[in-house]
């Protein structure tokens, strides 16, 4: 039987630090700031910026959340981040990802400054994590980072499997446990012959976004295996990329869905523009 990750724990343990960090910022004349702004109407992403503002509520941030029309063109776009680039009660800036076709997505995320880039997707932040001398981590793989080291799993040494290679999960998730010296594959679509790579893995991350794909025959005894998809059932039912009842049996530790790396992405935004904030204060 496997030990379960317990990332909404973790998640409120890490909440609660922040608030408290928050409140002490506060005395200096700091609140941090988060924006998040939202092109269209995608009814998943405007469920993610309510938890993101819950979120920025919970600990005491102050937010700022923009609800912009469909067909609004890029220009308009670059002055509303320009101009939060510029406001001083802003530490962090977001724009909710996938954005309308007619928007380049590079072209946005390289507008924000990189110092207020609290997702880490831009050119820069990419790079200084590529060279591990980073600002802010991207917020799902930063997540698993602190689960694993709450349950004081440590990737040296390790053989780690990372299967999906997005720029916002599979990669720096890859780079991350590089950093924590584990051997790491990062295996995608055109792997062949995955099923021999994963058995032989002693930690893996799952993040493609096929429900049930990773199934117990798969991995071996005592397997540490992280689930990051989240797949709608047909009745609606959240459920990951992980086949927990055949997996859960031969692993030392599994994260659950929901419940398992989901509460720490919010949570780790929050660290990002607590970071940023503090850097302001620091050169006030
Ligand atoms: P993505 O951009 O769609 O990338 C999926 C990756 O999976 C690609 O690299 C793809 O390979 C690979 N892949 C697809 N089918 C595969 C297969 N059969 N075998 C091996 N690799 C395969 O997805 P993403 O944005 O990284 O997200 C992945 C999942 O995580 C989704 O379910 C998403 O909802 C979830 N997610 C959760 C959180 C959270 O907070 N819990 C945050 C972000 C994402 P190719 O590159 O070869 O196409």
């Amino acid at each position: 039987m496997a030990e379960i990750l317990n990332g909404k724990e973790v998640a409120a343990k890490l909440r609660k630090r922040i608030a408290a960090e928050c409140e002490e910022l506060k005395k200096t004349g700091i609140q941090p700031g988060l924006a998040v702004i939202l092109v269209g109407n995608n009814p998943a992403s405007q469920v993610y910026v309510r938890n993101k503002k819950r979120g920025c509520e919970e600990v005491g941030f102050y937010s700022e959340s923009y609800e912009l029309p469909e067909d609004t063109t890029e220009k308009e776009l670059l002055e509303l981040i320009d101009r939060l680039n510029h406001d001083d009660k802003i530490h962090g800036i977001l724009t909710q990802l996938p954005l309308p076709g007619h928007l380049s997505d590079k072209t946005v995320i390289d507008a924000i400054s990189p110092e207020k880039d609290v997702d880490a997707f831009s050119e820069r932040n990419v790079g200084k994590i590529m060279i591990g001398d980073h600002d802010f981590l991207p917020c799902t793989p930063a997540g698993i980072m602190a689960i694993l080291k709450e349950y004081g799993i440590s990737c040296d040494g390790k053989k780690c499997v990372v299967i999906g290679r997005s720029n916002i999960v599979g990669k720096p998730m890859a780079m991350l446990m590089l950093h924590d010296n584990g051997t790491v594959t990062v295996c995608h679509s055109h792997t062949k012959n995955l099923k021999e790579i994963t058995r032989d893995a002693d930690i893996i991350v799952v993040a493609i976004g096929k429900a049930d794909f990773l199934t117990g025959d798969m991995i071996k005894e005592g397997a540490v295996v992280i689930d990051v998809g989240m797949n709608r059932r047909g009745d609606g039912k959240l459920t990951g990329d992980v086949d927990f009842a055949s997996c859960e049996p031969k692993c030392s530790y599994i994260t659950p869905v929901p419940g398992g790396v989901g509460p720490m992405t919010i949570t780790m935004l929050l660290q990002n523009t607590l970071t940023s904030a503090k850097k302001h204060a620091e050169k006030q």
